[in-house]
């Protein structure tokens, strides 16, 4: 493929980016950083507050090197200021009853950095990542097919819209719609796993008395028949919307207050409960299931759930893709968890998503700049985006297999054994 080039080549190629979710949006602002002025994304939510997907993500060195790759100074500024605290000292396992099993030592090569983004709340990370997007992003906008015809390729969407660009970038997550179409083979493995999800406010669990020693941890609970409870405190080093009003003025942003962000997991084979059953559950059934189960356990260790918001809560199956590997899909190109889904159980899905990201952008920018051929650089972005998502997945599922007890991870199929 020939791609509209620079300096001297014209226009920069129109690149339409299907999902603005972690991993689209850090690739529009990195081109957008890189000269690229014909970029869209095409977003179905309605606004930035999106769905249902969690809250707190950990932001590792290699997803922190990503964002700072792609984002202007003023947007890593206000990620810094918006990000956690760090006031945990890491993780701490225990068992039902209280007794700690395992408080392992993460060596991390930022260290204690002041400026290190350690985990952000996921609401405000994407709001970060749109700054100075406002006119590149199309919201209520749901792909549904595309088609390719030489070097162009013309993506469709269910209220009658088409676009048509040079590249077509598959950042619409797990579900991806894209990959549906162009790779209909492709599926994912289910863990057998089911997880519910939900957020405590944190000044109510600390006013209903959650011990000192509970407070400011990771804390992983693993208990009878591998029902595995873990929390995470989110404390903002400042409250988004006083920084960004401070950092980049007129952002919207919203109020929040310091929160837990819990998961309860449990194999389906002990949750005893039909699919259609639990995932027609209210927020209130699933806190009111969590109780149920967690009913032996030492009453410390309900405090963070017992004070969840139920309006917050919701069920999520644990699915991964393996192997991963490289479309051959010429300029339709994938990225984050529309190529590589994982269990949130490592916690790098959004950082690989915002590795890929980067190494898209300098792709594209190569490419853009005649240094590489199209083909090439992108065939290269996908080689290396194989390793590092293998390798993300792999620890994921150890972990998952750690903390459950449950899953097979030698197994390709990623069957649920005992
Ligand atoms: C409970 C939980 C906790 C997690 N914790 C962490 C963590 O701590 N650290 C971490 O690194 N990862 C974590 N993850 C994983 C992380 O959330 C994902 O890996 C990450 O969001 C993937 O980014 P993405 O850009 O590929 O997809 P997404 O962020 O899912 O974005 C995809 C976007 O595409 C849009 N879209 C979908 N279909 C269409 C369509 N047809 N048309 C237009 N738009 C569409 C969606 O609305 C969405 O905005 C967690 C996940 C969960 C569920």
């Amino acid at each position: 493929m020939d791609m509209p080039r620079s300096p001297g080549g014209g226009r920069s190629p129109r690149t339409i980016i299907i999902g603005g979710g972690i991993g689209g949006l850090a690739l529009a602002q990195g081109l957008r950083q890189a000269g690229f002025d014909d970029v869209v994304v095409y977003e179905r939510d309605e606004s930035p507050r999106g769905r249902m997907q969690g809250y707190r993500l950990r932001i590792s060195p290699e997803g922190e090197e990503a964002v700072r790759a792609c984002l202007p100074r003023a947007a890593q500024d206000l990620l810094v200021a918006t990000s956690n605290r760090r006031e945990e000292s890491g993780l701490v396992a225990y068992d039902q009853h209280l007794q700690q099993v395992w408080a392992p030592e993460f060596s991390d090569p930022r260290g204690d950095a002041p400026d290190k983004i350690d985990a952000v709340d996921r609401v405000t990370l994407r709001r970060v990542l749109l700054a100075g997007l406002d006119d590149v992003v199309s919201w209520g906008r749901r792909f549904t097919h595309c088609e390719r015809d030489g070097d162009r390729v013309t993506a469709h969407f269910a209220d009658g819209h088409r676009d048509t660009g040079d590249v077509l970038v598959a950042a619409d997550g797990a579900n991806s719609q894209v990959r549906a179409q162009v790779r209909p083979d492709d599926r994912h493995s289910d863990l057998g796993v089911r997880a519910i999800l939900t957020r405590t406010p944190r000044a109510t669990a600390v006013a209903a008395g959650i011990p000192d020693v509970l407070r400011d941890q990771f804390v992983n609970v693993t208990g009878a028949d591998g029902l595995r409870l873990a929390w995470m405190p989110m404390v903002f080093r400042e409250r988004p919307r006083e920084a960004a009003a401070r950092l980049w003025p007129g952002l919207e942003m919203d109020a929040t207050e310091d929160y837990y962000m819990s998961v309860f997991s449990v194999h389906q084979d002990f949750l005893g409960l039909t699919d259609d059953a639990f995932f027609a559950m209210s927020g209130e059934e699933l806190c009111a299931l969590v109780l149920e189960r967690t009913a032996g356990w030492h009453p410390d260790l309900r405090a963070v759930f017992a004070h969840a918001q139920p309006e917050e809560t919701y069920p999520l199956p644990l699915r991964a893709t393996r192997p991963v590997e490289a479309w051959d899909t010429g300029t339709v190109v994938p990225l984050g968890d529309a190529a590589h889904t994982m269990p949130p159980t490592g916690g790098v899905g959004a950082n690989t998503a915002l590795r890929d990201a980067a190494g898209l952008c300098a792709a594209l920018t190569a490419a853009y700049r005649g240094e590489r051929e199209f083909a090439e650089a992108v065939a290269g972005y996908q080689r290396e985006m194989v390793r590092y998502a293998t390798e993300a997945i792999d620890m994921s599922l150890r972990i998952a297999k750690w903390s459950m007890k449950k899953i097979d991870v030698n197994e390709s199929t990623l069957s649920a054994t005992q």
